[in-house]
């Protein structure tokens, strides 16, 4: 099933997650600006761990920083981006990513849209499953 979901409201994207937490559906989360198709999709749900995803860069606007991947090796003070090729993190955007009901531990928290990967990191503790190579992430 697939659930377009317009982010209208700054709180739009973490209700629609929200609604869908306590399922007992396998969420997989594509957001507008992500590479995509059937088979990267379908490669996430063939993997047998609980959260994975695919990895990707995120481009610090703000910061001035260099671009990195989205993915970091500690949580929840999130500094050490992990490098090309890392298997495993604690951390993840939610970019393009497979939530399994059995990782969703906790109550998912509302939030604005640009803090929801944080909820989702919150409401989470198993280690996230890193599928290579890297998606393109267009940030539009
Ligand atoms: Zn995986």
């Amino acid at each position: 099933m697939v659930v377009p979901v317009p982010c209208v409201g700054e709180l739009d994207y973490s209700r629609t997650l929200r609604s869908w937490w306590r399922t007992s559906r396998t969420i997989v989360n594509v957001e507008h600006d992500m590479e995509v198709s059937d088979e990267l999709i379908q490669a996430l749900l063939d993997c047998p761990h609980p959260f994975c995803t695919h990895a990707y860069t995120l481009f610090p606007v703000s910061t001035g920083k260099r671009a990195h991947y989205a993915q970091a090796a500690s949580k929840p003070h999130i500094e050490d981006w992990i490098a090309a090729g890392v298997e495993w993190c604690a951390f993840t955007g939610i970019g393009f990513c497979k939530i399994t009901p059995e990782a969703r531990a906790r109550r998912l928290g509302e939030s604005t849209w640009q803090f929801v990967d944080l909820a989702v990191s919150a409401a989470t503790d198993c280690p996230v499953h890193v599928h290579w190579p890297a998606v393109s992430h267009y940030h539009v």
